[in-house]
Formats: structure tokens, C-alpha cells, sequence
């Protein structure tokens, strides 16, 4: 068995859809590309899953968030691929690739059950295909059928995966209560267990973004919420003290619990297999009805080890998304690209980027002449109750905050070297944070950071 397609891309994410789109806008033909998903729908806006989609009251479902909703474009449904000739391969995943051979092998799982299961015989004849499991309380069994998909350029989108708890020598990952969040199966998941915890205890492990969106959505579900984390306040990697400070007064007032410089050891379980108390190293035992675990990722680069040339955690690109095989480009999560505007190069785990990342990837394949290096200011931003921030550049060296931190107008810049390279703001208005973005990306030098934080906001808005 085997299909052969032009263009490829593995993964059904975010980056896959926003390729999509720009590969019909540049005149793919009918038949031309496919995209292979684990996932078993077509790509959406993943940010969706841990703020609308958690919402008690009229939550995002799809249709509603596919890609491209989340820039303001096109939405595409199922229906659109069809129509654009877009072979949507879905629920199934690639386990391994031969970029020498420019092939894939699928591995698709086909649910069958039974009301009457004769080993070694049947009725109906399916052949070349393995049952690779069975389970007789249920039923069912799973087989495994494998396609060769061969394409002429492969752009690899398969993004990152959850850390598990066991990654850390821990274990309990499988308990009944005990949650992740990275695609729409964790997140129903999810939306199941707290609607059978209203009212109790939901403990939270990690401090970053899966840890704070979740505790608001927690919060907003009317569960209560202990937050646990090793580092001294949340978003470690990008808050100062003084911005993590405010959002966490914010959460106390909401009733949010802060247990910082430590971390879990243990669960107690129930005979049903659900947690029922969260022991932590320092000794202190939480009650616990639920549990989110949100302790980062690792891309997903597996398939490509020892094939392609990988960089700080990812598939190392240049600035056209090209990997060290020609005929292979990597996209979003999964990609460390050259960062113009810091001289080096980095791998982003943020939305923004998979989505320009993927639109520049297509323009380079589809269009070389015309297409120059990716230069891409990176862009972070989370919202969380009735608060939003946008954070532009990059955070190192000198932190200057400016605003009122007790009116919630407040922001901040980072200068290095004599310029400033970072700016941060909460609450802002569209024009406002365009000038944000405005700054970061010109990298003004800055003489007196006393006269920048005088200035404040007014200083971006008049670059
Ligand atoms: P993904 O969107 O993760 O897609 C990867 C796809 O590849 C998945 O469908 C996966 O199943 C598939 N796949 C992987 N391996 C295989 C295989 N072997 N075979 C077939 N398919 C495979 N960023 C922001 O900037 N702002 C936000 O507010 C924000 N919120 C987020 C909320 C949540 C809950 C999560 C999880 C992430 C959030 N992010 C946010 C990060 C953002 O969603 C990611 O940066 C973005 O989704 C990356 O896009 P991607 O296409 O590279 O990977
Ligand atoms: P993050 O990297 O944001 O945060 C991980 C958190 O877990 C940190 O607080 C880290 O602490 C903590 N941690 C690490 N190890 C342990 C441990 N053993 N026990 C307890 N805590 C631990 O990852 P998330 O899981 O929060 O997010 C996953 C992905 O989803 C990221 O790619 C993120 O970009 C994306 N996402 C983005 C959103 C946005 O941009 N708005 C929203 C939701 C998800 P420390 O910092 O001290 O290491």
C-alpha cells in the first residue's frame, strides 16, 4: 500500500493549518498535499484548550476554533480541505520516516469489537493487517495497518509533547484524576474531571502557562486551587518578581493558593485508582480532588534523530525553515530557526510562531526567489480572569518597569547592551501594544533607563 503527494507535512496542529492555508493562496493544485495528524480533527487554534474551552458557561467546542480563526482568518473545516484537494489523513500517526527514501510509514489502528471472539479464525476477511491489541473486557480489538506515503518536500509540524511526571522519576500520570493539557483529548479529558470536582480541591503542579491558565479556569469552574511550583514565583522564565507579584496577588484575591520551592513527591491513591492527596518534598500533604500537571514539554523529534541535524531541543532550520536535508523543512514547536534580530538561534514554544514560521516556510517552497530570510520579533501573550499581557522581544539584561502596578496599567522594558530589546504590557490597547511591538523590534538605544522609566509607555508610542 502506498500514496505518493508533493508536498507533506506531519502533524495536524496549528503550523500545519496556517501551511495549508498559504500553500492554496500560492495555488497548490488539487492533490498535491496531504497532512498526516495524530489528532483525530482537523487543525485548530491549540491556545483554545486551556481559556474558552474550559469555560463553564457556553464553552469554545469545534468547529468553532479550526485554524486560521485565532490571525483573523479563514476558518477551515473539514469541508475546506476537501474542496482545496487537501488530503487530510487523520487519527493516524507516522512511526517512522526515511528522509533519504522520502517516505513515511504510517501506523493506523482500526477499532473492532465483538459480541462472540473465536481466536484464530473469522468471518470476514481482513487481510495484511496485525491485531496489535485485544481487550476482552471490552471487546475490542486494535489493529495496526501501516501506509508508505512518499512526498517530494516533507515539512515536519509535529510540534511537542506534555512532560510527564514519570520523566521526573515520579509516578501517577495514569491516575483517574490526574490531568494534562496538550491536545483536544486531554482537554475533554480535563472538562470531564473538573465538572466531577465542583467545589473540592484541584492542586496544580508547575508555575508556567499551562499552570496559571488552568488554575484561573479552575477557579472560574468554582474549584479551589493550590498552585505548586520549584521556582520563587510564577512564569520564572519571562515575569520579574515585581509583574509575577501583581498577577499572584490577583489569584490570592481570587482565593488561589501559592506553595513556592518545592516540589510534588508523591500521591496518595484510592482503591479506584484516583488521587486523593498531593505529598509534596517539603513534607506538606494537600487534600486533592483533582490534579493538573503543567511542567513543560519536549518537542517532538524522535522520527527525525539521527537523520536530521538538531539544535537546542529541536530540528535545526535555517532562516527558510530548510533542514539539513534540502528537501525537508520544520516548522513551529518543533524547530530551532535563526532569530535575525538576536544574531542566534532559538526554538519557540508560542502560537504566534508556529503560525508565521509555517506561512514562511510555504513561501519559501513555493516561492524561492521572492522569499528572504524568516525575520521574526518573538511574541508571547497569555489571558487570564479579566487580565491580558503581551510580551514582545526579548527578556534579558535590565528590567525597567513603568506604569501603575495598583491600576493594572503597567509594563516593562529590558535594555541590554545600551538598547532596549524587551517590552511587556498588561491591559494595553491594540494601538498600544502595536507600538510595543514597534520598540522591540528597533532596538532604540537607550542612554538614561531613569529617563526610559519617566517616559514609560509614551516612550514606545513615540518611536
Ligand atoms: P502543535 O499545534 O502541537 O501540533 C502538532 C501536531 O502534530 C499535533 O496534532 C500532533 O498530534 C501531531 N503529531 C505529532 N507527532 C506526530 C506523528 N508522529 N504523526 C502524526 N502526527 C503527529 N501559545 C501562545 O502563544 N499563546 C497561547 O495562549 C497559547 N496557549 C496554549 C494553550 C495550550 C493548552 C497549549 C498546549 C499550547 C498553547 N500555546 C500558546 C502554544 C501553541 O499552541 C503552540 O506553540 C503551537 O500549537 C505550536 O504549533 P505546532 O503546529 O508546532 O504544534
Ligand atoms: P512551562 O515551561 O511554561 O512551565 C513549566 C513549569 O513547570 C515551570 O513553572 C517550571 O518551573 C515547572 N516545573 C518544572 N519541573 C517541575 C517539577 N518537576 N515539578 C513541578 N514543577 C516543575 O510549561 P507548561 O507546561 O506550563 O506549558 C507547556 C507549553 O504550552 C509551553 O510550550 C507553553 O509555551 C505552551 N502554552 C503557552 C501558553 C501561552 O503562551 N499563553 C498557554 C498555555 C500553554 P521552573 O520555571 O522553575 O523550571
Amino acid at each position: 500500500m502506498g500514496r505518493a503527494f508533493v508536498y507533506v507535512i506531519i502533524g495536524g496542529g496549528v503550523a500545519a493549518g496556517y501551511a495549508a492555508l498559504e500553500f492554496t493562496k500560492r495555488g497548490v493544485s488539487q492533490g498535491e498535499l496531504c497532512i498526516i495528524s495524530e489528532e483525530s480533527v482537523a487543525p485548530y487554534e491549540r491556545p483554545a484548550l486551556s481559556k474558552g474551552f474550559l469555560l463553564p458557561e457556553a464553552p469554545a467546542r469545534l468547529p468553532s476554533f479550526h485554524t486560521c480563526v485565532g490571525a483573523n482568518e479563514e476558518r477551515l473545516t473539514p469541508k475546506w480541505y476537501k474542496e482545496h484537494g487537501i488530503e487530510l489523513v487523520l487519527g493516524t500517526r507516522v512511526k517512522s520516516a526515511d528522509v533519504k527514501q522520502k517516505t513515511l510509514l504510517t501506523a493506523t489502528g482500526e477499532t473492532i469489537s465483538y459480541k462472540i471472539l473465536i481466536i484464530a479464525t473469522g468471518i470476514e476477511l481482513v487481510l495484511g493487517t496485525r491485531v496489535k491489541s485485544a481487550d476482552v473486557k471490552q471487546k475490542t480489538l486494535l489493529t495496526a495497518t501501516g501506509e508508505t506515503i512518499s512526498y517530494k518536500i516533507l515539512i515536519i509540524a509535529t510540534g511537542a509533547r506534555a512532560l510527564k511526571l514519570e520523566e521526573f522519576g515520579l509516578s501517577g500520570s495514569d491516575a483517574a484524576n490526574v490531568c494534562y493539557l496538550r491536545d483536544l483529548a486531554d482537554a475533554t479529558r480535563l472538562v470531564d474531571v473538573m465538572q466531577s470536582c465542583t467545589g473540592g480541591n484541584a492542586v496544580v503542579i508547575g508555575g508556567g502557562y499551562i499552570g496559571t491558565e488552568c488554575a484561573a479556569s479552575l477557579v472560574i469552574n468554582k474549584i479551589n486551587v493550590t498552585m505548586v511550583f520549584p521556582a520563587a514565583h510564577i512564569m520564572a522564565r519571562l515575569f520579574t518578581p515585581k509583574i509575577a507579584s501583581y498577577y499572584e496577588d490577583f489569584y490570592t484575591a481570587k482565593g488561589v493558593k501559592f506553595i513556592k520551592g518545592t516540589v510534588l513527591s508523591s500521591f496518595d491513591v484510592n482503591s479506584d485508582g484516583k488521587v486523593t492527596a498531593v505529598n509534596l518534598r517539603d513534607g506538606r500533604r494537600l487534600p486533592a480532588d483533582m490534579v493538573v500537571v503543567g511542567i513543560g514539554i519536549r518537542p517532538n523529534t524522535d522520527l527525525f534523530e539521527g537523520q536530521l541535524t538538531l539544535d537546542k531541543g529541536g530540528i535545526k532550520v535555517n532562516g527558510r525553515m530548510q533542514t539539513s536535508n534540502s528537501s525537508v523543512y520544520a516548522v513551529g514547536d518543533v524547530a530551532t530557526f535563526p532569530v535575525k534580530l538576536f544574531g542566534e538561534s532559538r526554538r519557540l514554544e508560542h502560537v504566534d510562531a508556529a503560525r508565521k514560521s509555517a506561512k514562511h516556510a510555504v513561501a519559501a517552497i513555493m516561492d524561492p526567489e521572492k522569499t528572504s530570510e524568516f525575520d521574526y520579533l518573538p511574541f508571547f501573550y497569555s489571558r487570564v480572569f479579566t487580565l491580558s499581557w503581551q510580551f514582545y522581544g526579548d527578556g534579558v539584561g535590565e528590567v525597567v518597569h513603568f506604569g501603575d502596578f495598583s491600576r493594572n496599567t503597567f509594563g516593562a522594558y529590558w535594555v541590554s547592551k545600551g538598547h532596549l530589546v524587551g517590552s511587556f504590557l498588561e491591559g494595553g490597547t491594540k494601538e498600544q501594544y502595536e507600538a510595543l511591538s514597534k520598540v522591540a523590534r528597533l532596538k532604540p538605544a537607550i542612554e538614561d533607563v531613569s529617563e526610559l522609566e519617566r517616559q514609560g509607555l509614551g516612550f514606545a508610542l513615540v518611536v
